[in-house]
């Protein structure tokens, strides 16, 4: 398999989550094994931010990363429509600190990048293909990958509300395909005594009802209710994909989530970059936490 760009530049503007000020984007083709670099143009000179686990800066609500002083926000709706859709290589300009929400899914990005189209190139994609188990767990929640002959994911969650309660996907096969289809378009979402929290501290002031499901303490105060009745956990496998894109290669194995959130999947992305440096370099292997549970390959 090789790896792709788009096929040409392509833009779009919305507003932050955080800011809700007006952001422009630009995705414009990349050389082969550049990898996802977001750029952030509006401070006088750019500044390049791979999407990679060394530049995370926070996990809290979203996923952010950072250089110096420059950071890009909620970057994760982006990233998992690059993901699904198997972009290897793009240069993301931003004027901005955040990526736009646009409807909270990624289906606005994904409609993007099937305007600009996909491009081959010559490189060969890096496949990271799962070994042995590796398991990461923080009380009740737990993420953990296996040895799979595809990419396939599956994720429960448990909220105490009325909306939600269990909600659960089984082995799902993740390719283009079934990302359109059953992830992309499952928007984000959050409680209103959240929400209001988040105001006062001046943050999500670009959230509303138009690119967030809210949830009163019985009920969910969108007028069109949800896209799937189990939106939430679909959601949550989109938020997935966006934090493994940090990973810069694809996974093959199967992901089994519970009760997951960005800084769980960010956990199990750092322990898979440390096994994909170990398995290219002998050397540093006794060094892992997780020797000989996966390996990297062409
Ligand atoms: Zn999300």
């Amino acid at each position: 398999m090789k790896q792709f760009t788009i096929a040409e530049k392509i833009s779009c503007t919305g507003i932050g989550l955080h800011s809700g000020a007006p952001v422009h984007l630009s995705l414009h083709p990349a050389r082969a094994n550049s990898g996802i670099v977001f750029v952030r143009t509006d401070g006088g000179r750019e500044v390049e931010i791979p999407a990679r686990p060394d530049w995370l800066s926070s996990t809290n609500f979203a996923t952010s990363l950072g250089r110096g002083a420059s950071t890009v926000g909620t970057v994760e709706h982006l990233l998992a429509a690059l993901y699904g859709l198997g972009v290897d290589n793009v240069r993301i300009e931003v004027d901005g600190p955040e990526v736009p929400i646009m409807d909270g899914s990624s289906a606005s990005f994904v409609f993007l990048l099937r305007l600009a189209g996909l491009f081959e190139q010559q490189a060969e994609r890096r496949v990271f293909r799962v070994r042995r188990p590796i398991e990461i767990r923080d009380g009740e929640r737990w993420i953990r990958v296996e040895p799979s002959r595809s990419f396939r994911v599956s994720y429960d969650v448990d909220y105490p509300h009325p909306a939600i309660q269990k909600q659960s996907i089984q082995d799902l096969e993740i390719d283009a395909g079934t990302f359109e289809r059953e992830i992309c378009r499952a928007r984000t979402f959050g409680f209103l005594r959240e929400v209001e929290g988040l105001w006062k501290a001046g943050l999500a002031r670009g959230g509303s009802l138009d690119n967030t499901v809210v949830m009163d303490d019985q009920r969910i105060l969108n007028r069109e209710g949800v896209r799937w009745s189990d939106e939430f956990v679909r959601h949550k496998v989109l938020d997935l994909l966006g934090d493994l894109a940090l990973l810069g290669t694809r996974v093959q194995g199967h992901i089994r989530v519970n009760r997951g959130g960005h800084a769980l999947h960010q956990q199990l992305v750092a322990a898979l970059a440390e096994n994909s440096v170990s398995s290219v370099s002998g050397s540093l292997s006794r060094l892992t936490r997780f020797p000989e549970t996966a390996s990297a390959a062409g």
